[in-house]
């Protein structure tokens, strides 16, 4: 970041625009929405600058701006359309302490202006640092599409509400109270009897809340999906925006994290697989202390929370505490993983079924009934597998699965860093210890990438394929 962004206080203070055209009337309209006593110097202005003069908006010097006409001056435009012209007048503004701004041209610039959308006193400023002017005024017109006009009158009237507000305990409470005013309250008093309404309003909902019951902690088990952010479910949107804590896993990406409201307490419960490890008791008493406080706790997990995800040892922590809780679905690293390599989970005519298996449990390299796994056209899913891949292999080898059965590991999946290496089961091991996988990787048995999108990936390398 070139540039910081801050809005400046320049009511009543003085503001010096040199140049009369069209580049001097976008500044001054701007300008104009502020209280600062502005001043334009310019020889011939336009008849809008004559106009605004008259009616006392501005103050006009119909000529070239001269020494001690920037004196006093908080900001300083010139505005001129022609470089030497700015050149000159950006001297003495510079001189007599203005901060200066010269009109297209960035690098001899103090400061730049950003694109504003304006619902007074919410003003959304956006600036790309000069890059790209045809985004800033894209994001300007999203926003301003977003932003119901009314904001601006809420936000103006909640403001004078502000102290009585503070009968309300500084944080959650106080926070619940303006959430509920500006998405509830507040747009549908402004329906039904416009701004008047607004005040009794705030007071019959601060009435409210000052009697409301001790709020309810609760916790909700989030599934964060496989790491793309665009992978996130709604629910889960909504869930990260509103929590007052949030408490995730080691395989959280930080895209997704980001998206928490920001002064949510954000804690980190990352289980290493193999390393130092949060002890679950330790998580379950996180969760619950949490909550018992009347917070609102999202216990973030990768993927779905249902799958290899200990939630029922958390759930029941929660029981037991008296805590309330539910559970938002997430897309499970299968999901994310075959759908990378353009295949289905189930196929008629293939199987019609498919198995999620972990390569690990408590005890170790965990067991499955490797002998109906072994049967041609089998699917399944298997997560943890990295580490136990020699172990899969041999006894699926050993109960007669055919070893040109393809398999498939997709490293990252969803995520900018995926990786897919498709191999057999007689070729498993060593091709996944060489190809030194480091991120998480799921490991489909019995799908090789559709050939279509081998061809397509980059990422993908031909000659570790064996289809
Ligand atoms: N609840 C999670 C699974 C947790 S177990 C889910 O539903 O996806 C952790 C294992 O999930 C990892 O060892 C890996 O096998 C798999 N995994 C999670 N995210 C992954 C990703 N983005 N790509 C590949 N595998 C992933």
């Amino acid at each position: 970041m070139k540039h910081f962004p801050i809005f400046m206080a320049v009511d009543g203070r003085r503001i010096v625009v040199s140049g009369g055209g069209d580049a001097a009337l976008a500044k001054l309209r701007l300008l104009m929405k502020t209280k600062a006593r502005i001043t334009v110097c310019a020889a011939t202005p336009a008849p809008e600058i004559t106009e605004w003069a008259a009616r006392g908006k501005l103050t006009l010097a119909p000529r070239a701006l001269k020494p001690g006409d920037a004196l006093c001056a908080t900001l300083f435009y010139a505005a001129n359309e022609d470089a030497a012209e700015d050149a000159r007048v950006a001297a003495i503004a510079h001189r007599e302490g203005a901060l200066v701004n010269i009109v297209d041209n960035l690098a001899d610039s103090q400061f730049i202006t950003p694109a504003i959308v304006d619902r007074d006193p919410v003003v959304v400023a956006i600036g790309t640092e000069g890059a790209a002017p045809v985004l800033a005024r894209a994001i300007k017109k999203e926003l301003e599409e977003k932003l119901p006009p009314v904001l601006g009158t809420l936000a103006r009237v909640g403001k004078t509400f502000r102290a009585k507000v503070e009968a309300l305990p500084f944080g959650a409470k106080r926070r619940a109270f303006w959430a509920d005013y500006y998405f509830n309250t507040g747009p549908r008093a402004m329906k039904t009897g416009g701004e008047t309404a607004l005040n009794p309003a705030l007071h019959a909902l601060l009435a409210d809340h000052l009697h409301a019951a001790p709020k309810q902690g609760r916790v909700e088990f989030v599934g964060a999906g496989p790491g793309d952010p665009e992978l996130l479910t709604l629910k889960a949107r909504r869930a990260l925006h509103d929590a007052d804590v949030v408490i995730y896993d080691r395989l959280i990406t930080p895209e997704i994290l980001e998206l928490a409201r920001r002064e949510a307490v954000m804690l980190d419960a990352g289980k290493e697989g193999f390393g130092k490890a949060m002890a679950q008791g330790d998580i379950n008493a996180l969760i619950t202390d949490h909550a018992a406080k009347g917070t609102h706790v999202v216990r973030l997990k990768s993927g779905d929370a249902t799958v290899f995800g200990r939630l029922d040892e958390e759930i029941e922590a929660c029981a037991a505490a008296g805590v309330a809780w539910s559970v938002v679905p997430g897309i499970t690293a299968a999901s994310a993983a075959v759908a990378s390599i353009g295949q289905s989970l189930t196929k008629r005519g293939r199987n019609g079924a498919v198995r999620f298996i972990t390569g690990h449990d408590m005890k170790g390299f965990a067991d499955h009934d490797w002998a109906a796994l072994a049967c041609p056209g089998e699917v399944a899913a298997i997560y943890m597998g990295k580490r136990a891949a020699r172990f899969i292999q041999g006894r699926l080898l050993m109960h007669g699965a055919d070893p040109a059965t393809p398999v498939t590991v997709i490293e990252n999946a969803s995520r900018p860093d995926q990786r897919v290496l498709a191999t057999t089961l007689g070729e498993l091991e060593p091709t996944l210890t060489n190809a030194g996988l480091i991120g998480p990787a799921l490991t489909l048995f019995g799908l090789a990438p559709r050939a279509a999108i081998a061809r397509l990936d980059t990422a993908f390398h031909p000659q570790e394929a064996a289809i």
